[in-house]
């Protein structure tokens, strides 16, 4: 078999070519560093963490990035490995000694008999001769992503997020928010209550524009300066600064919206949430990206009528990050459907997170192997934590998956498709909301790793001879 190329020696790029390698299929690893250097990455290691040392929570029990952590271990993840070997205390968290984790990865790389490490910038997308996996995540060097723009289109790759916050649907509080759309106009399904409101009155609408002018907001970095923010995408606090109505007549506008639960009284501002997946569990808040510090987020936007006890799937933020729209142009298996010998894996992708990452750059690795040894690769059941991941990617959740707005997000439980939980506990008493809620997760948790270890186990990858 010829050699599979992987672009990017970050996290994803090290998971995909040990993958690889494993199956017994050689690997030229590119890394541009040190030749070329990324704004963020300090060192010349390989898998460089550049900002935190934690891969999050270890509870594999109840949590979404625990139960990848668990199944990425039962893939035999070299990143796991690597962490596992460089963990600090800290508690129920995966930390991670991180020059002692690079050098790990960087030494089991750099022995492994099938890889070969090539440094230097690759700035051209390869022929068809050649497989190639593309996992230079979210600062690809500029070369290469106008290569990758001239390839997919220009709209295709973004290069920074503005992300408005998403929240689970079932901490809504529905006995203050209804459903309906602007003057009950149908969407293309013939909806006619797509949207989730949430009503303020006069003293709530100042209350919450004096918060957001007060708030501590999370500084541009230097290098992001040069990505200004868009005039359609300003953040929530930048629009409040702007002048106490900006909002009122944005995002906030209170037209063409009855109080389903109060019709007599006019709402001042209407907070408007849209459905962010198919499962309809998680909710976006239209047109409220902000740069305000997590801390802040949550405290401030739990003052908006029916979000007092909002669970956030993920917080808004503005950073660069190259990603593609990747439910339009790759296929179910990430590659780029107009040049299927190039895969792409890790945050360029549309996952966010150290681990997220890697665990792309794992599926990635195992797909093109088994292309490689002349075999289907097959997709990890939607109930998995790394299913539900590939499933947000390559837009099977989403609601229109050519024109659909696709945000970056970490795994989370709300990409899972719902189960049926327990409502009473061992001892057979009735449950409340929040106990509800764990036994959910245990369960969701409990049915991803029985899921993973069956798929595992029909698709043990076959080793080229
Ligand atoms: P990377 O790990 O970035 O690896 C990509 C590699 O490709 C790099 O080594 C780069 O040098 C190389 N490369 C790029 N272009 C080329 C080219 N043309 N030719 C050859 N090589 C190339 N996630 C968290 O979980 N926690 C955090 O605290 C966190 N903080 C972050 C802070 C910043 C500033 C940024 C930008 C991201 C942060 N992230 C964080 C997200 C995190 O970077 C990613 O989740 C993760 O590193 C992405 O993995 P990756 O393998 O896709 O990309």
């Amino acid at each position: 078999t010829r050699p599979i190329h992987v672009i990017g020696g970050g996290l994803a790029g090290c998971e995909a070519a040990w993958q690889i390698a494993e199956a017994g299929i050689a690997v030229v690893l590119h890394e541009m560093r040190p030749e070329v250097e990324t704004p963020a990455h300090k060192s010349d290691g390989l898998a460089e963490l550049v900002c935190s040392n934690s891969f999050r929570s270890d509870d594999s029990t109840s949590n979404a990035v625990g139960v990848l952590h668990a199944e990425m271990r039962a893939a035999g993840s070299l990143i796991m490995w690597a962490a596992d070997r460089h963990q600090l205390p800290a508690g129920s968290a995966l930390a991670v000694d991180r020059d002692g984790f690079s050098e790990a990865v960087t030494q089991a790389i750099a022995d492994h008999p099938l890889i070969r490490i090539e440094r230097g910038e690759i700035s051209t997308l390869p022929n068809p001769d050649q497989p190639t996996i593309v996992a230079t995540g979210p600062l690809t060097s500029g070369a290469l992503a106008t290569a990758i723009r001239e390839a997919t289109g220009e709209d295709q790759l973004a290069f920074f997020d503005a992300i408005a916050p998403i929240i689970h649907r079932d901490s809504i509080n529905m006995d203050i928010a209804w459903m309906q759309s602007r003057y009950d106009k149908p969407g293309p399904g013939g909806d006619t209550a797509a949207y989730l409101n949430c009503p303020m009155d006069r003293a709530q609408y100042e209350a919450f524009i004096e918060a957001l002018l007060q708030a501590e907001t999370a500084d541009f970095r230097e290098w992001e300066k040069d990505t200004a923010y868009f005039e359609g995408c300003l953040p929530i606090e930048v629009m409040a600064a702007r002048g106490a109505e900006t909002l009122r007549w944005g995002p906030m506008k209170p037209v063409g919206l009855t109080n389903r639960h109060r019709p007599e009284e006019k709402p001042w501002a209407v907070v408007q949430l849209r459905q962010d997946n198919k499962q309809g569990t998680l909710f976006n808040m239209v047109g409220f990206q902000t740069k305000m510090k997590y801390g802040e987020q949550t405290r401030i936007l739990r003052m908006i009528p029916a979000l007092e006890n909002a669970e956030f799937a993920r917080l808004g933020g503005i950073h660069r990050n190259t990603f593609l729209r990747s439910p339009k142009i790759l296929d179910e298996t990430m590659r780029l459907k107009v040049q299927p010998h190039i895969r792409f894996a890790g945050q360029i992708t549309g996952c966010e997170g150290y681990v997220e990452s890697a665990s792309i750059g794992l599926l990635a690795g195992r797909f093109a192997a088994a292309e490689a040894l002349g075999d289907q690769p097959a997709l990890p059941p939607d109930t998995t934590a790394h299913g539900a991941l590939l499933a947000h990617i390559t837009g099977r959740n989403l609601v229109d998956k050519e024109n659909g707005d696709f945000q970056p997000m970490n795994v989370n439980f709300g990409l899972f498709p719902d189960i049926e939980a327990p409502t009473k506990d061992e001892d057979g008493r009735r449950m409340k909301g929040k106990e509800r809620g764990v036994a959910r997760k245990r369960t969701l948790a409990a049915r991803a790793l029985a899921d993973f270890t069956a798929w595992l186990a029909a698709n043990e990858l076959r080793k080229a001879a």
